[in-house]
């Protein structure tokens, strides 16, 4: 599969709306792990430009503790206040 072709659609993708690894997972029919390799190589070169990907961080849905200092793509996998794992998964937006 061609790395560049991958990267240029997510970038459409996000450049239009906000969507978690899943939804971009299955618009672009790579695994969501691909995703977040994808999204730190886009930043990268979003870097070079005026635009930057924005990150709606991830929430826990138990005590609504939101993850606004975490720098990885990836969801993390359990609360580190109430340490339940019912995490809103962060979304991505390009602007
Ligand atoms: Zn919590």
């Amino acid at each position: 599969m061609d790395q560049k072709t991958i990267r240029q659609q997510i970038r459409e993708l996000l450049s239009f709306s906000p969507m978690s690894a899943r939804e971009i997972s299955q618009e672009v029919h790579v695994s969501e792990k691909e995703v977040y390799e994808h999204l730190i190589h886009i930043n990268r070169s979003l870097a070079a430009t005026h635009k930057k990907l924005d990150i709606e961080p991830a929430a826990c849905l138990h005590c609504g503790y939101v993850f606004r200092d975490r720098r990885r793509y990836s969801p993390p996998s359990h609360c580190p206040k109430c340490k339940q794992t019912h995490i809103k998964r962060p979304l991505y937006l390009i602007r």
